[in-house]
């Protein structure tokens, strides 16, 4: 608060050691969060510091699915991050009383954004998550203008409607000139008792999506990995221990630890 100048992003400055990945999805529900929580667990767990901002101001989804028991805490005119699993948190939901909606226009949200990035606390870290919400928005190109090296991660299902609408998400690379890091395709299959996978939501979209965003971008993006339909990675999030911590052998942990050794 106050009208002090506005700080430098430490992620921004030249020789950053801090690798910053904004993780985007065409639409909602495609498990954006989920990815982004087990993510930075993971990376955590390979003895990485880990950061993430939850900037997903119609979700905020992130201190639930991780767990976050406390708020910030203010010291002298600095943000504390709570810190859960080793990873350090901070949400636009802190931040707003209640559970009430929040109705932000876009100036306010990348003034928001700002002080995430400089005015909290990070100290040294290995790699900032960044969980954008859904679509093509306003936040997306902030993260372009407050953190150019920013690379993208696209998490998409393998629906050919959701890729469609996850391709768009990751062509603002080409506008931004951001890297696109790699498309990650969540609820894949569910394996079935007798070990058959049942392809639930279709297949191929995350293939789909890689390529196309190839093609558009005109450097090779990857698909990243695949993490199958899990009752345990959903039971995970609904109770604040992320699947790759509370059930490391489970198949989507199993998949999202792979994708995070590959990051
Ligand atoms: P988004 O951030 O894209 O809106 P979420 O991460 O909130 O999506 O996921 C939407 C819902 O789907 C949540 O209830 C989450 O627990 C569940 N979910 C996500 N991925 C999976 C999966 N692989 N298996 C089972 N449930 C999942």
């Amino acid at each position: 608060k106050g009208s002090s100048p506005e700080r430098e992003i430490p992620f921004a400055k030249p020789g950053s050691m801090t690798r910053v990945y904004a993780v985007a999805s065409g639409k909602g529900g495609v498990g954006k969060s989920s990815v982004t929580t087990n993510l930075a667990a993971a990376l955590a767990e390979q003895g990485l510091k880990v950061g993430v901002v939850d900037a997903d101001i119609y979700g905020f989804s992130v201190p639930r699915m991780l767990g976050v028991a406390h708020r910030p805490t203010q010291v002298d005119d600095m943000i504390l991050p709570p810190e859960a699993h080793d990873v350090k948190v901070i949400s636009i939901g802190m931040f707003v009383p209640g559970n009430q909606p929040v109705v932000w226009r876009g100036p306010m949200l990348h003034r928001a954004l700002q002080q995430f990035l400089a005015d909290v606390f990070w100290g040294d870290l290995d790699v900032l998550l960044l969980d954008l919400p859904p679509g093509t928005g306003d936040i997306a190109i902030s993260v372009a203008q407050l953190i150019p090296t920013a690379e993208i991660l696209v998490v998409t299902t393998p629906q050919q409607a959701a890729a469609e609408v996850a391709e768009r998400a990751g062509a603002i690379a080409l506008q931004t000139k951001q890297r696109v890091a790699g498309v990650i395709e969540n609820m894949s299959w569910l394996e079935l008792p007798d070990g058959t996978r049942q392809e639930i939501f279709g297949a191929g979209g995350g293939a789909t999506v890689a390529e196309s965003l190839t093609q558009s971008i005109g450097a090779p993006v990857e698909l990243l990995g695949q993490i199958p339909l899990d009752t345990t990675l959903r039971e995970g999030a609904d109770h604040g221990i992320p699947v790759v911590v509370g059930h490391p052998d489970a198949p989507a942990a199993v998949a999202l630890r792979g994708i995070a050794k590959g990051l």
